[in-house]
């Protein structure tokens, strides 16, 4: 398997890991591009929300929410954004299901939220599609 999250996951990959339980670990990301950027992963290779299982689900969420807690009530941080691609069309790059964690302070002035450049259609049209009936 050529998955690189599962290499870290295995430690063939380093990593700066911040959490790990039996099913899933936190690290940081490498990219570098704000402060406090962190992954958690499930184990499970998983490629993402769409494949996943909801025990492993569940099991991914709750470390979500355990780092996110953590880092109000421990580092100082004043809330969290919560990101994940799933999909290529969505921006997934890495295929093995991740959730990105940012840790915010009420003065850190970053943009958490993706730039929209305008919704084209009439919501009641989107709206029509997407209502489970
Ligand atoms: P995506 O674009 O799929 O939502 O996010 C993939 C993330 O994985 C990116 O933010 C990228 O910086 C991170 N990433 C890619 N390769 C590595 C790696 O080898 N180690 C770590 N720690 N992060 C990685
Ligand atoms: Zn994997």
């Amino acid at each position: 398997m050529s998955c690189i999250f599962c290499k870290i996951i295995k430690g063939e990959i380093p990593s700066y890991k911040v959490y790990e339980d039996e099913y899933t670990m936190v690290f940081m990301d490498i990219a570098k591009d704000v402060d406090g950027h962190m992954l958690a992963i499930p184990k499970k290779h998983v490629i993402n929300i769409l494949d996943c299982d909801l025990e492993t689900l569940n099991h991914l969420m709750a470390t979500v929410k355990k780092i996110s807690n953590y880092c109000v009530d421990d580092c100082e941080y004043d809330g969290v954004n919560i990101l994940n691609a799933s999909g290529e069309s969505a921006g997934q790059s890495v295929n093995h299901f991740h959730i990105h964690i940012i840790p915010r302070k009420d003065s850190d002035n970053i943009d958490g939220w993706p730039e929209f450049s305008g919704a084209e259609q009439e919501l009641e049209e989107v709206y029509e599609k997407l209502k489970i009936e």
